[in-house]
């Protein structure tokens, strides 16, 4: 298996590390964390639609802070899917630029000490590094190709899903879900873009739309809203 390691400044192909290029069109950190990054807001519809599995976890016992996300291929459900296609990325806290803020707070616990956690910050994370699992078969040159794909999967997500009208006027089902703890509406309602058409006429925005949203097992206000 062949892997591809991308810095900010330059790129690796591994395990023949000695093969090192700065660069091969196409490919760079940026947009692999934003894709990324937007993949943990949609990965529903990544799992359903597109067999893509996003997997993100941290980890806030050493320093500096660290979030991880990775993407596995062919996947049929959060256990089943490819090892040999992934592509994951590797996010710092710092204090300069960044890629995006998170709540996140230093866990001191240890494997045999339960240790104290520190009330969440704000913290600014920044993309170290990717590595893509290059799918057996395939050269280094697939990497930037399913950048491009993966970038407009994200791109017309994040497009159609910035007002109620967009979204209306999209193919996404809207999923929404109820966060009360306790209640047992996990699946949530789906709202085919049909659905969400009368409302957006009457020009009602996502905000006032979610607000009107109530959970129709526990009667709370339904808070999370995403795509199917
Ligand atoms: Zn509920």
């Amino acid at each position: 298996m062949r892997d591809l390691i991308v810095y900010e400044d330059h790129v690796v192909i591994a395990p023949h590390y000695k093969a090192k290029s700065s660069s091969i069109a196409g490919v760079s950190l940026k947009d692999l964390a934003r894709i990324a990054y937007l993949g943990t807001k949609y990965w529903s519809y990544l799992l359903t639609r597109h067999q893509i599995y996003v997997y993100s976890y941290s980890d806030y016992d050493g320093y500096p802070l660290e979030d991880f996300v990775q993407f596995f291929y062919e996947a049929q459900s959060v256990s089943l899917h490819s090892k040999e296609a992934s592509l994951a990325v590797v996010f710092k806290a710092t204090s300069g630029d960044y890629d995006y803020v998170a709540m996140a707070s230093r866990d001191t616990s240890t494997g045999y000490k339960r240790g104290k956690r520190s009330p969440p910050q704000e913290t600014r994370f920044k993309a170290d590094r990717a590595s893509v699992a290059i799918p057996p078969g395939e050269t280094e040159y697939w990497v930037p190709r399913e950048i491009a794909k993966l970038a407009a999967i994200v791109d017309n997500l994040e497009a159609s899903t910035q007002s109620l009208r967009t979204w209306a006027d999209s193919s996404l089902d809207m999923r929404v879900g109820c966060s009360t703890v306790g209640c047992k509406n996990h699946a949530g309602v789906i709202f085919p873009p049909a659905r969400l058409k009368p409302y957006a006429d009457k020009g009602l925005t996502l905000e006032t739309f979610r607000g009107k949203l109530k959970c129709s097992h526990c009667g709370k206000p339904s808070s999370r809203v995403g795509v199917a």
